[in-house]
C-alpha cells in the first residue's frame, strides 16, 4: 500500500524539510501492523515526491490486537488488510510524518503555514459508499479528486465493481492540514473494523480535526464512521464538533432540571396525546416530532398504525442517546424498523430531509429558541419542509400564578426563553399562518380555569390546498 505526496512549490524538495526526512535516504518505522517505508521516488527542485510504503503483517496482525474477521473462518488470515489505505495507515503517517502533523519544522519553521500546491496518491483505498462517498468528504475540503474504481475481476466484468480505488487528491494547503486530512478520512473511507476505539481515540480525533471538522457537512459521517459506531464516543466527539447553537441547547439539557414548577399531574401526556390526536384526525401517513426529545411521543406515534412512517429529530445527541435507548430500535422486527427513523438536525436550518411529511409536532420547543432563532425555525418549518399539518404546543404564562411558591415572571423551566400568554401565542401563529398559507386553529390543553386559561397551548396548523397545488 502506496500513499505519494507530491509538491511543485519551488524548490519542491524543501518537503523533506517539512516531512523530517532526508530525501537522499530510505527509512523505516515500526508500526504494530507491521512497518511503514520512507523514501522519495523524484527529487528535485521543481517536483518533489516522498513516498510511504506500509508494509503490513498479516500474521502479526491476527497476534497483535489487530481486527478480528467474523465473516468467515479464515478471514482474519484472508483478508484485504495488507492492501489496502485503512486506519493502519493512519497510524503510519502519525508514526512516519509526526513532526509534520504537529507543525513542527525545526531547521525552516516558516514553511510550516504555507499553503503548497500539493498532490496525494493512493494507490488502493477502499471506499464504502463509492466515489459519492469519497467527494463528499474531500470536496467540501477543497479537493480536486481523480478517482479510478477498480472492477472486482477484470476476468469477470459481470461482477461488477469492487470498493476499490485509485485515488488522487490535488489541493494548494499547507502540509500539516493535509496530513491531519488523510488522518482522519482514510479510515473514514474504509468505514471497516479499526484497531482502534477507546475514549482517547476521541480526543485524537477532535485534535487531528481541529479547524476544519466543526464546519464539514459531513461531520456526523465522519463522527460516527471513524469512532466505528459506538455511539457513546460518537456522541462525545459531536457534542464537542456541533455548532455553537446546537452546543448551548446541549449544555442547558444538562444543566436545566426537568419542568421544574409544573405539577407532576401527567400534564405533559396531555399534551403528547392532544398531539396525536390531531395528527391522527387530519389523516397524517408520514408524521416527524419535531424536537422530539427523549422520545415520548415517538412511542405513541409508533402504537398507531396509521402512521407509516414516523421521523425523530432533535438537536441534542445526549437525548436521541436516551431516545435510541428506550425505543430499542434495533431489536424491532423489520417491518416497525422501516417505519421509525431518528435523525440529529437543528430546526433552524433547512433540512431536506424534513420535506414531504402529512404531519409534524413540536411539543414545547418553541419556547427554548431566542426571538432570531425562533423565525428561523419558522422558515425552516413553514416555508421549507411544509407538513401538511403542524402541531405546536407551548406554555401558557398567564396560568403561571396558579403555581404554588412561583414567583411573579419566573419561567417554568431554566431553559424556556420566553413563555407567552395566549394573546401573544395566537397573535404570533396567525401571523404566521398568514404568512405561509395556513389554516390555524387555537385549543387548550389541560383543565381550563376561566380567568387565565390552561396550563398548555396548542395551534394546529393545516396547509391551505391551493399551497399545495403551487408546488
Ligand atoms: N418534544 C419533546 C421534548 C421537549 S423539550 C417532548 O415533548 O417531550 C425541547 C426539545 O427541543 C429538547 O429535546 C431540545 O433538545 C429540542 N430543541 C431545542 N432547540 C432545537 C433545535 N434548534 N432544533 C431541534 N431541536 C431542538
Amino acid at each position: 500500500m502506496l500513499l505519494t505526496i507530491t509538491t511543485s512549490r519551488f524548490p519542491a524538495d524543501n518537503l523533506g524539510y517539512l516531512l523530517h526526512k532526508h530525501p537522499a535516504k530510505i527509512q523505516s518505522a515500526d508500526i504494530s501492523a507491521g512497518k511503514a517505508h520512507i523514501f522519495y521516488p523524484e527529487v528535485s527542485a521543481e517536483k518533489c515526491t516522498a513516498a510511504l510504503l506500509l508494509d503490513i503483517d498479516p500474521v502479526g496482525l491476527v497476534r497483535s490486537s489487530g481486527p478480528k474477521g467474523n465473516d468467515f473462518a479464515l478471514e482474519q488470515y484472508v483478508n484485504d488488510r495488507p492492501y489496502v489505505a485503512s486506519s493502519f495507515m493512519s497510524a503510519a503517517i502519525a508514526k512516519a510524518y509526526s513532526s509534520a502533523m504537529n507543525g513542527r519544522c525545526k531547521d525552516k519553521p516558516e514553511l510550516v503555514d504555507v499553503a503548497m500546491p500539493f498532490t496525494v496518491k493512493l494507490s488502493v483505498l477502499s471506499v464504502r459508499g463509492g466515489e459519492a462517498v469519497l467527494r463528499a468528504l474531500f470536496e467540501p475540503l477543497g479537493y480536486t479528486i481523480n478517482a479510478q474504481q477498480h472492477q472486482l475481476d477484470p476476468l469477470y466484468p459481470d461482477w461488477g465493481q469492487s470498493r476499490y480505488f485509485t485515488v488522487e487528491l490535488s489541493h494548494t494547503i499547507t502540509l500539516q492540514r493535509l496530513l491531519s486530512h488523510l488522518y482522519v478520512l482514510i479510515p473514514v473511507c474504509d468505514n471497516d473494523k479499526h484497531y482502534w476505539i477507546n475514549a482517547e481515540e476521541v480526543e485524537k480525533l477532535l485534535a487531528k480535526g481541529s479547524g476544519w471538522l466543526e464546519a464539514h457537512p459531513a461531520k456526523e459521517m465522519i463522527v460516527r464512521r471513524y469512532l466505528k459506531d459506538q455511539r457513546s464516543l460518537a456522541g462525545q466527539a459531536l457534542s464537542v464538533l456541533l455548532s455553537k447553537d446546537e452546543a448551548e441547547v446541549e449544555e442547558a439539557a444538562v444543566e436545566a432540571p426537568e419542568e421544574v414548577t409544573e405539577p407532576k399531574v401527567r400534564i405533559h401526556d396531555l399534551r403528547l396525546q392532544a398531539a396525536k390526536d390531531e395528527l391522527l384526525l387530519a389523516g397524517a401517513k408520514r408524521v416527524a416530532d419535531l424536537g422530539c426529545g427523549e422520545c415520548r411521543l415517538l412511542k405513541l406515534l409508533l402504537a398507531e398504525r396509521q402512521f407509516e412512517f414516523i421521523l425523530g429529530m432533535d438537536v441534542s445527541i445526549r437525548v436521541l442517546q436516551i431516545a435510541n435507548n428506550r425505543l430499542k430500535i434495533e431489536r424491532m422486527p423489520d417491518k416497525q424498523r422501516e417505519r421509525i427513523q431518528l435523525i440529529q438536525g437543528s430546526l433552524t436550518y433547512r433540512d431536506k430531509r424534513l420535506e414531504g411529511f402529512d404531519g409534524a409536532a413540536l411539543v414545547e420547543v418553541i419556547e427554548h429558541l431566542d426571538p432570531p432563532r425562533l423565525a428561523a425555525l419558522e422558515r425552516a418549518v413553514f416555508e421549507y419542509a411544509k407538513p401538511g399539518t403542524v402541531v405546536v404546543t407551548t406554555p401558557n404564562a398567564e396560568y403561571n400564578v396558579l403555581f404554588e411558591n412561583h414567583p411573579e415572571g419566573k419561567m417554568r423551566h431554566n431553559d424556556h426563553r420566553f413563555e407567552w400568554t395566549r394573546k401573544e401565542f395566537e397573535a404570533w401563529a396567525t401571523d404566521l399562518a398568514v404568512k405561509y398559507n395556513y389554516n390555524v386553529l387555537f385549543k387548550a390543553v389541560g383543565e381550563e380555569d376561566a380567568e387565565v386559561g390552561a396550563l398548555s397551548q396548542m395551534a394546529v396548523f393545516s396547509l391551505q390546498k391551493d399551497n399545495l397545488k403551487n408546488d
